[in-house]
């Protein structure tokens, strides 16, 4: 990047209008957050509430404006929204420096704080996270299933993909269509399988790890979890299943602790080194207050040609770390090539062993919920 440092990238972004104050996006303080590395630039497109349709055409023109500088092969801007103002100060165009001035928090705080949520979305009865100690245990997997397992119950579902490291609802549910946006300036989510999906997916590239971290993931996600339109007062949603990102950093910590929660559920392989990851999860959960409404054992086993269980990590790990810290067991379920292969065809299973598997983890989940 030795031909690209980040005045060049701010002044050519000054070059593009705010269309509240007609200032450069520099000048006016909208480009936050910039981050510029290896090919990749980046940064927040931060915006009251009120303006964030007029600023979707400028999200893209910087984009497209970025792409171009020499050296970018991957250009990402993220809109999002201000949180809302303190009542007092809640009028229009106030700039997200002005408000950490004014806002008393902020200043007890000595230092800006970053936006998140306070309250549960609206019209949505339960809100339950699925969170793994690390990825690649199969955490999204066995969060859409249980969506899908709830949905098959005759509930009304949600499926939030939160997940900034490798969002997959566009690709495991086929939603070439991101959400559009209702006059409250809600995202509309798209309907697959019958559940309201929302993703971070459809904020950046589903190919590539977000580049954004802490604060700024953080808000994010809070964003996609109340400002979506889930349902309505006739129709609320009865649970909106939250696939949180791996491990147990920053952004799962204010995810949890910012927003009110009804329960979580750990996923986790029965070998070793993710038991203790897992437990990590546990434990961070319990620092928040959350509620662990069951634990998943996922890659229990591989079921051979000829019916014999092959226990390839170690089965049973995850079901005795439940036990051991009194915690509800919701279900194992296998290595299943049908299982992947199902959410690589964006094609979910939604009759047979695997989703009667599921069907019956819903419904404890369910009564975990419910109790
Ligand atoms: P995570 O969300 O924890 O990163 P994913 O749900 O994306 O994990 O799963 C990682 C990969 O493993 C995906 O290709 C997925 O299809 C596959 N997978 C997950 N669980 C199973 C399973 N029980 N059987 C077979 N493949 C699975």
């Amino acid at each position: 990047m030795a031909n690209l440092d980040k005045q060049i990238v701010l002044d050519a972004l000054d070059t593009i209008a705010d269309p509240v104050t007609g200032k450069g996006l520099t000048a006016a303080g909208l480009v936050r957050g910039l981050v510029l590395s290896s090919g990749r630039v980046g940064f927040m497109l931060e915006v009251p509430h009120a303006d964030v349709t007029r600023f979707g055409p400028v999200r893209v023109a910087a984009e497209a404006l970025l792409a171009g500088l020499p050296g970018i092969e991957k250009a990402q801007v993220v809109l999002t929204a201000e949180t809302e103002a303190p009542k007092s100060e809640a009028s229009g165009h106030v700039r997200p420096e002005t408000k950490a001035k004014l806002s008393p928090q902020a200043a007890d705080q000595g230092k800006p704080k970053a936006p998140v949520a306070t309250a549960r979305p609206d019209h949505v009865r339960h809100v339950v996270v699925v969170g793994s100690g690390k990825g690649g245990v199969g955490k999204s997997t066995v969060s859409l299933n249980l969506a899908l397992g709830l949905k098959r119950l005759g509930l009304r579902v949600g499926w939030l993909d939160a997940d900034i490291y490798g969002p997959s609802a566009p690709v495991m549910l086929g939603i070439t269509t991101p959400p559009t946006f209702d006059d409250n300036k809600h995202m509309v989510p798209p309907v697959a399988f019958g559940l309201k999906v929302n993703s971070v997916g459809f904020l950046v590239d589903a190919d590539q790890a977000m580049i954004w971290r802490g604060p700024m993931a953080s808000q994010a996600l809070t964003q996609l979890l109340t400002q979506t339109a889930w349902g309505s007062d006739e129709t609320p949603l009865d649970v909106l299943i939250v696939d949180l990102p791996p491990g147990t950093g920053d952004v799962q910590l204010t995810l949890t602790q910012k927003t009110l929660i009804d329960g979580a559920v750990v996923v986790s392989t029965p070998q070793d080194m993710a038991l203790i990851d897992a437990r990590r999860a546990v434990t961070l959960f319990g620092k928040t207050g959350t509620k662990v409404l069951g634990v998943v054992e996922n890659m229990a086993y591989f079921l051979g040609a000829d019916g014999t269980a092959i226990e390839i990590f170690g089965r049973g790990g995850a079901r005795k770390m439940a036990e051991g810290l009194n915690l509800p067991f919701l279900g194992e379920v296998p290595l299943d090539p049908a299982l992947r292969q199902a959410s690589d065809d964006a094609a979910p299973l939604q009759t047979g062993v695997m989703a009667e598997r599921f069907d019956e983890m819903a419904k404890a989940l369910w009564g975990q919920l419910t109790s």
